[in-house]
């Protein structure tokens, strides 16, 4: 077969040691003829002594050792931009003197080692057009499907805090289409936070501070606000006590998926995702916290009734954002079922490690039995 004719393909593991021989022509992954394949152009293609060519594979990923390789090879790689479907890019091959075959198994070897990705063709459709939105996207690389899924998606997030506003702009720059951040109140000086409102933006109406600040983010996302009556795929809760605020449980009841990501004094919080009649929601939340303290729901009440002034450190802020957006993108996507299902992650300074601390469905609550009942699954 031609592709012996540049020896075994050879998987780079994370650790750098040679893990196991990759024979992608024996049980190639199977491709469509409509793939096209994206190679990220931050991956490395490395010379490793006379004759061998090592495509990522310096980081916690695997890469791929192709020995030896043919001229012509790298610059073949560097220019899978995911904008060409796969025949395209072989018969590139063929007219540059390479062997379609050959090419055809490495491609296999990068995708079984998930250094190249596949943008379905949709996806290129969905994604923004022109060159500076072309590069500004070319890094974000979603899984087949997710530029498309990310694209059509509304976001609503509720408080433009410190946490919600940079929330929204890492949202938009991922490639949710439709980002609009929902609050009556004006800027204070302690709103300022780096990709969020600014120390000028002070008076401001905040909903405007934070419209200005996915802008910046990601020029091209629509902002507007969401009619009364139209459902969001997602809404984030980043007031600091929304979870335990009645108000919240309106979108339970129209079966909004709902985010908490928020900061409470020093420590941010993130999750539960409550999907309606799928998992526990705030409302479990709060009889576990009845339960271990009688007094919760008259503490709650007061922790409600206003807005605390801003608080927790920039880092933070942050890192409670991206934790969150990686939560709402996970969902968007729908390629893994995010960790905050039943659980919340706590980020407690010094360390900021995250911590996942499970939230069950509480007996009392039935908001999980009451789906099943309309649905006539009465389960055990
Ligand atoms: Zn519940």
């Amino acid at each position: 077969m031609a592709a012996s004719l540049w020896g075994a393909a050879v998987v780079v593991p994370a650790c750098g040691r040679r893990q196991r021989r990759n024979r992608p022509r024996c049980d190639p992954p199977l491709v469509s003829d409509t793939a096209h394949p994206l190679l990220p152009a931050a991956t490395p293609l490395l010379r490793r002594g006379v004759d061998s060519l090592q495509i990522g594979g310096v980081d916690s990923t695997d890469g791929l050792l192709v020995t030896p390789h043919p001229d012509g090879l790298a610059g073949l790689l560097r220019g899978l931009d995911g904008r060409r479907v796969q025949r395209a890019v072989l018969a590139d091959a063929a007219r540059q003197g390479l062997d379609p075959g050959a090419v055809s198994a490495v491609l296999d070897g990068l995708r079984a080692t998930r250094v190249l990705v596949d943008v379905d063709a949709a996806d290129l459709v969905a994604s923004d057009a022109g060159p500076a939105a072309a590069a500004r996207r070319a890094a974000e690389a979603p899984p087949a499907g997710g530029w498309r899924a990310r694209r059509s998606a509304v976001v609503l997030v509720e408080g433009a805090t410190r946490v919600g506003t940079p929330l929204a702009a890492v949202l938009a720059a991922s490639g949710v289409g439709r980002v609009s951040v929902r609050d009556s109140a004006v800027v204070s000086a302690g709103d300022a936070v780096v990709g969020g409102a600014t120390a000028a933006d002070e008076g401001r109406p905040r909903s405007l501070a934070a419209a200005d600040a996915v802008r910046r983010a990601s020029p091209l996302t629509d902002l507007r606000p969401v009619p009364e009556g139209t459902r969001p795929d997602l809404v984030v809760l980043a007031r600091p006590w929304a979870a335990s605020d009645p108000a919240a449980a309106a979108w339970a009841r129209a079966g909004v998926p709902h985010l908490v990501a928020t900061v409470r004094g020093a420590t941010g919080v993130v999750g539960p995702l409550v999907v309606p009649g799928v998992t526990s929601c705030l409302r479990c939340a709060d009889l576990h916290r009845r339960d271990a303290d009688p007094r919760w729901p008259h503490l709650a009440a007061q922790l409600t009734a206003t807005e605390p002034p801003p608080s927790g450190a920039t880092v933070t802020c942050l890192l409670t954002a991206v934790t969150a957006a990686v939560q709402v993108l996970a969902y968007l996507d729908g390629d893994a079922a995010p960790v905050t299902l039943d659980a919340t992650l706590d980020i407690a300074p010094p360390d900021l490690v995250p911590r996942r601390r499970p939230w069950p469905s509480h007996p009392d609550c039935g908001c999980v039995r009451r789906v099943d009942e309309a649905t006539g699954d009465n389960g055990p």
